[in-house]
């Protein structure tokens, strides 16, 4: 399996990610909160402590060439392909019943699923080889591409953290991107403003989005 040349030096992503060099790099809105202890660990090697008090929630990918640097009770993890949470919410929802306030939404360069259409007639045929029969194997795995199919990581980060600004109203995300060759984050560079953008908006989920959910 291939590692990815790094995110730096990278033209497409030249002006739409920031990459954090310093602790002065991360957004004011994480300062003082488990989402910059994770973003120090990551890049920085800093160590982090496991506490009974845990108030992050991860989201990413299943991608192998990731592993998250953390140590046991110091985060929830959900991992699904493309990193999205879509289909996961009541596990958001139940983690912020335990005291979950934060959520780091990390997407990846390379991911898998900007490929799904093409993978997806090995996908039906692995299906298939467990017993499935082929035309449910089939209809299944279209039904599935809608919530995991993505064209483009980095646009599917934004589209999947301005839908949780608006299902998850309170809760504090942080979009993140990961380049697989080195394990840096980086933030995109759309997020301050559309941060602020979001949560101008009216203080209840809309209703048409939670309904798509049930
Ligand atoms: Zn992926």
């Amino acid at each position: 399996m291939n590692i990815p040349p790094p995110l730096r030096g990278d033209e497409k992503y030249r002006d739409l990610l920031i990459h954090i060099e310093s602790i002065p790099d991360v957004p004011v809105q994480w300062k003082g909160t488990p989402i910059e202890s994770f973003i120090m660990a990551q890049n920085f090697g800093w160590p982090i402590q496991g506490s009974g008090k845990v108030e992050l929630l991860i989201s990413t990918c299943i991608e192998f060439r990731y592993a998250l640097p953390i140590p046991r009770m110091y985060a929830y993890v959900i991992r699904r392909a493309s990193g999205r949470v879509l289909g996961s919410e009541f596990s958001v929802g139940y983690t912020m019943a335990q005291g979950v306030k934060y959520l780091a939404l990390i997407g990846h360069n390379d991911c898998g699923m900007a490929k799904a259409l093409t993978n997806a007639p090995r996908v039906v045929a692995a299906l298939v080889e467990q017993g499935w029969d082929a035309d449910l194997a089939q209809q299944y795995v279209e039904n599935q591409l809608k919530r995991h199919a993505i064209n483009d990581e980095l646009d599917a980060l934004r589209e999947e953290f301005i839908r949780l600004k608006r299902v998850f109203r309170k809760l504090l995300i942080a979009p993140l991107f990961v380049c697989l060759h080195d394990s840096k984050l980086y933030v995109p560079a759309w997020y301050d403003s559309l941060n602020t953008e979001l949560d101008a908006e009216e203080p209840n989920a809309p209703r048409d989005l939670i309904e798509n959910l049930l």
